[in-house]
């Protein structure tokens, strides 16, 4: 039930989805929270409440389990083909590319992003992702092996589907992170109980329409709305989920740890990152000043791979720093429904306060903000893109990940190449670096030095479902898409025959 009037400039479709009584997907069906509760959905543009979706609790994730459970050991879908099994992710693909624009703006009302951007990128991004995954259906394979033990064996090994996946998305991509767990589990054969967040439910809960649409059998994908603590904390430790998957913070990253302990659950993480943007005095600055604004102000810095630490050399420091000031105090913040806009809401008004809060401590501690450093508009959850110069390495604006449009610009004066990359190492976090410079060589040498899971040269926030990704250290455990994330979702059986 909406309880206030939509946005004029939203198309029927997505205006008519977002005002329907919402239910979560289990079984195969559409279905209430089993206490009737539900919760509210926001507008990050108005603040206003814009929907009510079911409130899941531990016993809707029990039933949502056992459903996907059933599935998984008897239902049609462990007899099915994997090339049945690339056809029903090849149709999803096609019907998320059908409602296009409905996504596109459900994204944008639900999470604040600019309709232009869930457009070009979100949503063609998550249809290319099943689109890929679809392929590597029949393309999971095993190895034979020449063994040495005494006697003559026939040897091979066969990947099989993990089990039950439990999957927990954050918000800052909501579509596309559904696509980026869903996707490779269904490849694999396994059956999905999935909890969208709080702050973004609405296209998650029409994929699984279009799911359920594409004819995938009852119980292999579970759709649930809920709280971390209320939905995610018991699917995360469900004794019949063989493993769990998770994208988010890395302090409940922490928690999925210990509540996956019980039943020794495999477990996932891709978490957060404090990742440096690096320009070299070479760097051909044309390209480098907007990459690097770029790469920290697209979706309004709320990405895991943002650049929010911008080293450059101090013979081009004061040049990179007004070229990033200025593309970010020129870059049009408001709704993101609005055609101009180029940067829209935070999601929440929680993520609001966190990143002012992280802005005024920077100032507090004697950062200077040569671009933004406030609250963009009287209502909604508008912040101005912020650059931030004069910080010290242990600001907790250097050392956190805010999550927000806010970068640090720090200047170094080395030539050194091992002491550049030790400070841009220092940080817990380990899971994207770009790198810009008219070198190959420094350039590759550099890529080396970077402990984290992806490095961009002389570009940043370049993603493809054919490529790995993932963090070092604290950024995660395993590596979503490419072949790389098949490993997540499959067991290694070594079978051994002898003749
Ligand atoms: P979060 O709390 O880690 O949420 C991610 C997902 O985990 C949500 O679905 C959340 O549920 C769920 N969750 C929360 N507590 C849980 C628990 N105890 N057990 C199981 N699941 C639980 O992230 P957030 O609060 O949305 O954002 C906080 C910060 O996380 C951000 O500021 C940012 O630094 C980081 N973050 C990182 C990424 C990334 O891509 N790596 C994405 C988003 C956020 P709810 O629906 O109730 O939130
Ligand atoms: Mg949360």
């Amino acid at each position: 039930m909406a309880t206030i009037a939509l946005d004029p400039r939203l198309d029927k479709k997505a205006a008519d989805f977002i005002a329907q009584k919402h239910r979560m997907y289990i079984d195969g069906k559409f279905v209430n929270a089993a206490s009737g509760k539900t919760f509210p959905v926001y507008n990050p543009a108005t603040g206003e409440v814009m929907a009510q979706v079911p409130e899941a609790e531990s016993e809707d994730v029990d039933r949502a389990v056992r459903a996907a459970r059933r599935a998984f050991d008897g239902g049609p879908w462990a007899k099915m083909s994997p090339s049945q099994r690339g056809r029903l992710l090849t149709k999803l693909s096609d019907l998320i590319e059908q409602n296009l624009e409905e996504f596109a703006e459900l994204e944008s009302m639900d999470n604040g992003k600019p309709l232009t951007v869930a457009r070009a990128a979100d949503v063609p991004l998550a249809a290319d992702l099943f689109r890929y995954m679809a392929g590597w259906t029949t393309k999971i394979m095993g190895h034979t092996f020449p063994i040495s033990f005494p006697g003559e064996y026939l040897t091979y090994t066969l990947r099989e589907p993990i089990g039950v996946v439990g999957q927990i998305i954050p918000w800052n991509f909501p579509l596309l992170m559904a696509a980026w767990k869903l996707g490779p589990a269904l490849a694999a054969g396994c059956c999905v109980v999935i909890k969208l967040a709080e702050q973004t439910p609405l296209s998650g809960l029409r994929l699984a329409e279009l799911i359920h649409e594409a004819g995938f059998p009852e119980g292999v994908v579970n759709v649930l709305t809920g709280y971390g603590e209320g939905a995610g904390a018991p699917l995360a430790a469900h004794e019949l989920v063989d493993k769990v998957a998770f994208t988010g913070s890395t302090e409940v990253g922490r928690l999925i740890v210990h509540a996956a302990a019980g039943n020794l659950k495999k477990v996932t993480l891709e978490l957060g990152g404090k990742s440096p943007a690096i320009i070299f005095p070479d760097a051909d600055l044309e390209r480098a000043i907007p990459g690097t604004a770029s790469a920290i102000f697209f979706n309004h810095g709320q990405c895991c791979c943002a650049g929010s630490r911008l080293f450059a050399h101090e013979s081009i420091f004061d040049k990179v720093v007004e070229g990033v000031s200025d593309i970010a105090s020129k870059i049009r913040v408001g709704s993101g429904l609005d055609p101009q806009t180029q940067m829209g809401p935070l999601v929440s008004e929680e993520q609001f306060q966190k990143v002012t809060g992280y802005i005024d401590s920077g100032l507090q501690e004697g950062a200077k903000a040569t671009a933004g450093g406030k609250r963009a508009a009287d209502k909604g959850y508008f912040v101005q893109p912020t650059v931030l110069t004069k910080t010290k390495p242990d600001m907790k604006v250097v050392r956190e990940e805010i999550f927000g449009p806010v970068v640090c610009a720090i200047p170094y004066s080395d030539a050194d190449l091992d002491r550049i990359a030790k400070e841009a190492n220092d940080t817990p976090y380990g899971l994207a670096a770009s790198i810009w410079t008219r070198d190959i060589s420094t350039a590759n040498k550099m890529a080396k030095r970077i402990r984290s899971g992806t490095i961009w040269i002389n570009c940043h926030n370049v993603f493809d479902a054919a490529l790995p990704f993932g963090g070092y250290k604290q950024s995660g455990w395993g590596r979503e898409m490419g072949s790389e994330v098949l490993n997540n979702y499959t067991e290694v059986k070594a079978v051994t025959t002898a003749l």
